[in-house]
């Protein structure tokens, strides 16, 4: 099965997000208020835990968190059940904490292990586009205030004469295996500046303007490692809203065995063979980190032969 096949981390949400909702103020009112609701409390990028996870308040308490946050978004349906999720980022820590009967405020990064997918991909839902709101709060183009519309995933300037919709904003980069040309497989590991002595991870970067997926890949691989590589081929996605991100995994296939790397992103780059990796992997180094789609180009590439 391919990766794409595959649930990562922070996908596979259960929620329909019911988009014809959101442009519906009196539907999603009326949703708000219904018994079976549920919401979801964050507090500048992190879940509100209690013993059992994050918490989820139903329709009694979600009014009062509601009057205290600066967003509520409305996430989408859960079978029947509206699910929203509320910015209580403006109180102090310790009062956010207390109104919704938490006991911590912990990042939903530090709980996918132990989470549900299911669940972590929705807390990390909230958790972007909460994220997005903080970061929205003028129309960049007139600088008047922007609101928010569309049940949260829209939000619109106030300037008299702007009126500019602003939209979620997400920031794709590529992510990609690199094999060497020929036998034995071989593929190119990375050390980071600031990153341990000997912490190797895949290759990676930012999509910029006028470029497809594909153009970022054979810069990156070239500015970064002075590596030219062919045969670029999708291999799959994750959700990676920390804050706006989508990672898009690729292999490709560099042209000769030569490495030159930049000094300054990369401090180093070597071809590892999958023994090499393995007996890493088996002396407890982490093959990239194990929530990260790299994780899965790893094993993926390991259990090739
Ligand atoms: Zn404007």
């Amino acid at each position: 099965m391919g990766t794409a096949e595959r649930v990562l981390a922070y996908g596979g949400g259960w929620l329909d997000r019911a988009g014809p909702l959101r442009t519906d103020p009196v539907r999603l009112s009326a949703l708000f208020a219904e018994s079976s609701t549920v919401l979801l409390p964050m507090w500048r990028d992190r879940c509100l835990v209690d013993g059992h996870g994050p918490v989820r308040l139903s329709a009694e308490r979600a009014a009062l968190v509601r009057s205290a946050a600066r967003e509520t978004v409305f996430l989408g349906l859960d079978g029947e059940v509206a699910v929203f999720a509320a910015d209580l980022s403006a109180l102090p820590e310790r009062s956010a904490v207390e109104m919704v009967g938490a006991v911590r405020s912990v990042d939903v990064r530090a709980l996918v292990g132990r989470l549900e997918p299911g669940h972590a991909a929705v807390q990390a839902y909230a958790r972007g586009l909460l994220h997005w709101h903080r970061q929205q709060r003028f129309c960049g183009t007139c600088g008047a205030p922007a609101v928010t519309d569309g049940g949260g995933h829209l939000r619109t300037c106030t300037g008299a004469e702007c009126g500019r919709l602003l939209f979620p904003r997400i920031e794709p980069a590529i992510i990609v295996l690199v094999e060497a040309p020929g036998r034995p497989g071989r593929c190119l590991l990375a050390r980071h500046a600031g990153a341990a002595e000997d912490a190797y991870s895949t290759l990676a970067g930012f999509v910029e303007v006028g470029e497809s997926l594909e153009d970022a890949v054979r810069r990156e691989m070239a500015e970064e490692a002075g590596v030219t590589v062919t045969d670029v081929t999708y291999q799959g996605s994750q959700a990676w809203p920390f804050p706006a991100g989508l990672m898009v995994g690729f292999r490709a296939t560099a042209t000769s065995d030569e490495v030159r790397v930049d000094g300054e992103e990369l401090l180093e780059a070597r071809w590892f063979t999958r023994a090499e990796l393995r007996e890493r992997a088996a002396s407890g180094r982490p093959l990239g980190r194990v929530d990260a789609i790299d994780h899965r180009l790893l094993t993926d590439w390991l259990a090739e032969s």
